[in-house]
């Protein structure tokens, strides 16, 4: 792959509409690295047609089908996601075979300290809200949610330093993060996390991520994703 195709392929970003969070692949290794590690096992790389359609087949054949998942490990991706809740970041952290940097509350929480009250609960002021938290549809919770977020701001109006102030940050507050994973890793990533039983919001960012993938990588991981519960 030239380096300008590299460049094309990698400023791609995926914005779930309903969800609004944002997934942006910032690399990837091409999979010709891959067909190269596997063809290092049996010196054929005299039958290598460059990363084309026959390394692919060989990837998939030993990747996927004869499961020798080690070779997928070579194949590597960093994302940069925007707008997930710390709900989600829990479930995201159990992903003990992938690398995360989180967005310090520190900071966070400095950007919240410059706002006026959230208070009431009227369309200019969710709209404000929502640069902070996500929004449910239900009605209970979107308005708990705003006065969590209203008492998280009060907080920090009262000089509460930042550190002891974040104890009352809700799950539904926004954060964002550098993610990188390998392929091996992320198959059981997609697989996990689109099945209908995990938390809605995980499923939107496992279509989101998969959606972000090179397309020339995408034939890896079709078969370990679950159909969106809705369009996504
Ligand atoms: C629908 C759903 C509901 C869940 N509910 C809960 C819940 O109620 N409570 C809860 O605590 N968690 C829950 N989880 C989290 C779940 O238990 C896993 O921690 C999470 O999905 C990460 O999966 P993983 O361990 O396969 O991934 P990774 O940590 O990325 O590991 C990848 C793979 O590496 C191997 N591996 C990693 N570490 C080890 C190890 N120490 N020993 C042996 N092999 C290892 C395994 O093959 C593993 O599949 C839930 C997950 C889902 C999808």
């Amino acid at each position: 792959m030239t380096q300008n195709n590299l460049e094309q392929q990698v400023n791609a970003t995926y914005i779930d509409m309903q969800s609004g969070i944002q997934v942006s692949l910032l690399h990837f290794t091409p999979l010709s690295v891959c067909s190269r590690a596997i063809r290092t096992c049996w010196d054929s790389h005299a039958k290598s047609d460059g990363g084309g359609d026959i390394d692919k087949g060989l990837i998939y054949r030993v990747g996927n089908i004869n499961k020798h998942k080690s070779t997928l490990e070579h194949l590597f991706y960093n994302f940069e996601i925007k707008g997930i809740t710390r709900a989600c970041l829990q479930e995201l952290a159990r992903h003990r075979m992938a690398s995360m940097s989180v967005k310090s509350t520190r900071y966070t929480l400095k950007e919240l300290n410059k706002e006026e009250s959230f208070l009431p609960i009227n369309d200019s002021n969710i709209i404000r809200a929502s640069k902070y938290i996500t929004l449910s549809n239900n009605n209970t919770i979107r308005e708990q949610s705003l006065k969590a977020l209203e008492n998280l701001r009060l907080a920090l109006k009262e000089k509460i330093a930042n550190d002891v102030a974040k104890y009352i940050i809700p799950e539904c507050y926004k954060t964002e993060l550098v993610w990188s994973i390998n392929a091996r890793s992320l198959q059981n990533f997609l697989e996990l996390r689109s099945a209908k039983t995990a938390l809605k919001e995980i499923q939107e960012l496992a279509h989101s991520i998969f959606k972000a993938l090179p397309e020339e990588h995408k034939y890896l991981f079709e078969e370990y994703l679950h159909e969106p519960e809705c369009a996504v």
